[in-house]
């Protein structure tokens, strides 16, 4: 190498190292925030294993996080701090809109009023206005052509397995389904389900999700899974659950045993904050990776929660460093009650445009806006191509540097 080149190389190596010079400062404040967050996590989860007389044991037991579920602000209030306007909105709205949360969920909110843990878990005021959205706006119910199957693309469907959720995400598109009581789907409407898939050759991807799917049992997962690989046209089966984010005391080894019989199985789960990324979390991604699993994340952008380019990009780096796939980031969709968590598309363009460039491809999800009615993902990008005329092309670069590209005929 000459001189000059190592001169122009250092230049620029130092004009690279300031464009994330941001971002570094704020990862070292995330890494202090999350050893903020493990002592309260710990203490907290001492708290809650003192009250219900258990042990590390049961703690670890997933049937254990499902019957403790928290479920009654009274209760609540002995664990998390709550301002009276707080505890009366709560018990006001979970008349009709119920919450529940598993203790190791609990154990993850932090203290700030405004934790993302506890604005994702429990329910607050902002619910009350639901005039803003509607109850199905994705039109769901219009695209049931038999069991429990939605269907909206050519070549795949869900089989929606279950309503119940280790913890009812207060954003849920889906929240008119949580209903009053938690019900799995009929074994008459998964095996109407298997049998539309298996006359609609079509079919090639099969989602299961709910609900949260991984909330079935262990021989019904087997059931399911053993039927849909008799059906040769059957290439990939899919779950949608949010297990490993808030109980991830659900993924053991029995589980993991029975889907890799079943490969290829790919497991969309739904992290929306690095904060959701604990060492138990990491744990249970590491152990469907190790067993063949291909794991991907869908997060849902939310305001006051995730709607920053720098939580953002640590997420997705902390994904990647448990082998999960930054796969999708969702535009929030108008489901009544649930607007005040949606932001300006411009913030989730902005969040795209900063991370193209200041990371890998690997860590960039595809932003994607759900049209409403049932009209399917629409991917939403930065505007790269600033003009084109004939066969040139004037583009930009993820650093705003302008260049012109012609085609050769
Ligand atoms: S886990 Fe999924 S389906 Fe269940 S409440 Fe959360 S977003 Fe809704």
């Amino acid at each position: 190498m000459t001189k000059q080149a190592r001169k122009i190389s250092l230049t620029r190596a130092k004009e690279l190292k300031n464009a994330i010079s941001n971002y570094s400062q704020f990862k070292k404040q995330a890494i202090i925030h999350e050893k903020d967050i493990k002592k309260i996590y710990t203490s907290r989860k001492e708290q809650l294993l003192d009250y219900f007389n258990a042990t590390e044991d049961d703690w670890n037991n997933w049937h254990w996080q499902m019957k403790n579920r928290i479920t009654d602000v009274k209760m609540l209030k002995k664990f998390v701090p709550l301002s009276k306007d707080e505890y009366e909105a709560i018990e006001k709205i979970a008349e009709t809109n119920r919450f529940a949360v598993s203790p190791y969920y609990l154990s993850l909110i932090g203290d700030k009023e405004t934790d993302p843990i506890k604005m994702l878990a429990l329910p607050s005021r902002a619910e009350f206005h639901t005039e803003l959205g509607k109850e199905d706006p994705m039109a769901e119910e219009f695209t049931n052509p038999a069991g429990s199957i939605t269907r909206r693309y050519p070549d795949r469907l869900i089989i929606n397995v279950t309503n119940i959720c280790a913890m009812y995400c207060r954003h849920c598109q889906r929240r008119r389904l949580i209903g009053e009581t938690d019900h799995h789907t009929s074994l008459d409407d998964i095996n109407k389900s298997i049998n539309y898939i298996k006359n609609n050759p079509e079919i090639r991807d099969v989602l299961l999700t709910g609900g949260d799917a991984f909330l079935l049992s262990n021989e019904r997962i087997n059931y399911i899974l053993k039927e849909l690989r008799k059906i040769d046209h059957v290439e990939i089966i899919r779950f949608g659950t949010r297990t490993p984010v808030t109980m991830p005391q659900r993924i053991t080894d029995e589980l993991v045993n029975i889907l890799k019989k079943y490969s290829p199985i790919y497991v969309n789960t739904h992290f929306n904050h690095y904060q959701e990324m604990t060492e138990e979390s990491k744990k249970a991604c590491e152990k469907m990776a190790n067993n063949g699993l291909v794991l991907g994340n869908q997060a849902v952008l939310l305001k006051g929660i995730n709607n920053d380019k720098y939580v953002m990009e640590y997420l997705n780096h902390q994904l990647l460093k448990a082998r999960v796939r930054p796969y999708y980031i969702f535009h929030a969709k108008r489901v009544s009650g649930t607007t005040h968590f949606i932001p300006k598309i411009e913030e989730g363009l902005e969040i795209m445009e900063h991370l193209r460039g200041r990371t890998s491809g690997l860590a960039i999800p595809t932003y994607i806006f759900n049209s409403p009615g049932g009209l399917g993902k629409t991917p939403l990008l930065p505007k790269y191509i600033m003009s084109h005329e004939g066969n040139t092309y004037k583009i930009r670069t993820w650093e705003n540097k302008v260049i012109e590209y012609t085609e050769k005929d």
